[in-house]
């Protein structure tokens, strides 16, 4: 079949045949109507065009509620001025350079990030994959390099009900089959035990373990908050068998929590942060692995890279998004409202809620299955000028941005007592 005849097959957006007028035209981009993209997203029929803050406008003027934030990575809200102005700086000066040559923007970016996570060396990334992917490598050349295990033996632990990323070695270890089936051969050297039970994590633990990696608050799970003794005794766990402790905090950290990081919640300090989503302060990919430099000494010239990774425009975001944590008022806004949001949220329990979950400004919510699919109540709640996201069946989160005021938190928590009520 020639190019040109497949190409007439997929069916085009009326507008191409018709020319019907702007208003008419706007219809296109709803999501009937996306042809072109490849269908691995579900979306709600909601076509942003433009946003601010915690309000996001569709293409018929429509305002919404972003009770999302992108996955926490608006966590400073859309188009934040602080970070555009940052953004719009850099854009000025010089954008991409690789890592042929150094930017004036990628040290100070790294030296802060590290400080922020008390640790001594950062490798910038992009996505969120990537930084856990990278962490992988990092943690299986560590362990032959330094915990002298047999090359090729190395074995990372990691949680059921883990989210990590969509690339093959990340879906390798995770339990969902919708992110996994079909997409193997499958990575091996990944051990899974139950997420929150420390005994099953000790008895995993061999001579050949490496790594154990973790979401210290597991986000796509539901907003599963673990017992409050697993991440001290996971920390002891790893110091006394010589295995490295990797945080994924690329949901979870930046402020949602109403700490800094979510680890922060018990005092555990990882060996290895993996960092994203709000690290692009909302405008762009910016990911990294944060370590000390016994650790990340193990990546040399030529070992591992990224064309865009640490590139003078994420940098110069990233830093921006690092100052505006170091005085701790994100953190602070979050776990006030947090408890604003909460409160109101656990007063639905036993009115079509059956359990909240989660930290600061970060909450799953499972509703009664009997009022719908999760993505059933997204869209009422939609219908009424709210966005958020279903997890898992009937379990909702919120993430909205962390500027979203007391007001704003009243007017989510009164939309979605009358969607239970009322459907
Ligand atoms: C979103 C997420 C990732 C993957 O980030 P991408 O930027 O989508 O690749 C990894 N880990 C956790 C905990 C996440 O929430």
């Amino acid at each position: 079949m020639s190019a040109t005849r497949r190409r007439n097959q997929v069916p085009r957006p009326r507008i191409a045949d018709t020319g019907r007028p702007i208003a008419a035209r706007r219809r296109i981009t709803d999501m009937s109507t996306e042809h072109h993209v490849a269908h691995n997203y579900s979306p709600l029929p909601v076509t942003a065009a433009t946003a601010e803050g915690v309000w996001i406008t569709d293409v018929d003027g429509r305002r919404y509620l972003d009770c999302l934030g992108a996955y926490s990575a608006v966590n400073f809200g859309h188009r934040n001025p602080r970070i555009v102005a940052a953004a719009t700086a850099q854009l000025g000066r010089v954008t991409l350079t690789s890592r042929a040559f150094m930017s004036d923007q990628l040290e100070p970016f790294c030296a802060a990030l590290a400080d922020l996570c008390g640790k001594d060396m950062v490798l910038p990334m992009n996505t969120g994959a990537e930084a856990v992917e990278s962490a992988v490598k990092v943690a299986r050349k560590w362990g032959y390099e330094v915990k002298g295990v047999p090359d090729g033996r190395a074995r990372i632990i990691v949680a059921g009900g883990n989210f990590h990323g969509r690339t093959t070695t990340i879906v390798s270890f995770s339990d969902d089959d919708a992110a996994r089936a079909g997409f193997g051969p499958y990575t091996p050297g990944f051990d899974r035990v139950p997420f929150g039970d420390i005994d099953s994590l000790a008895a995993a633990v061999t001579a050949d373990t490496v790594a154990v990696l973790v979401e210290p608050i597991q986000g796509e799970a539901g907003i599963i908050v673990p017992p409050d003794d697993y991440l001290p005794r996971l920390r002891a766990l790893c110091t006394d068998n010589n295995v490295l402790l990797i945080a994924d905090e690329i949901q979870s950290g930046l402020g949602r929590t109403g700490r800094t990081f979510a680890v922060d919640h018990w005092d555990v300090a990882p060996d290895v942060f993996t960092l994203g989503k709000a690290l692009g302060g909302g405008i762009l990919p910016v990911s990294a692995v944060v370590a000390d430099s016994d650790v990340l000494r193990v990546l040399t010239p030529g070992t591992h890279g990224s064309t865009f990774g640490g590139n003078p425009l994420a940098a110069a975001v990233g830093r921006t998004v690092v100052g505006m944590l170091a005085d701790g008022t994100w953190q602070a806004r979050a776990a006030d409202l947090g408890e604003h949001l909460h409160s109101r949220l656990h007063a639905l329990i036993g009115h079509g809620v059956y359990a909240v979950r989660g930290k600061g400004l970060w909450a799953g919510i499972d509703i009664d299955p009997a009022l719908g699919t999760g993505k059933q109540f997204c869209l009422r709640l939609a219908a009424r000028g709210v966005l958020a996201k279903d997890t898992h069946g009937s379990t909702l989160r919120l993430a909205p941005p962390l500027v979203i005021t007391h007001e704003e938190i009243d007017l989510v928590a009164d939309h979605f007592a009358d969607a239970l009520h009322r459907g």
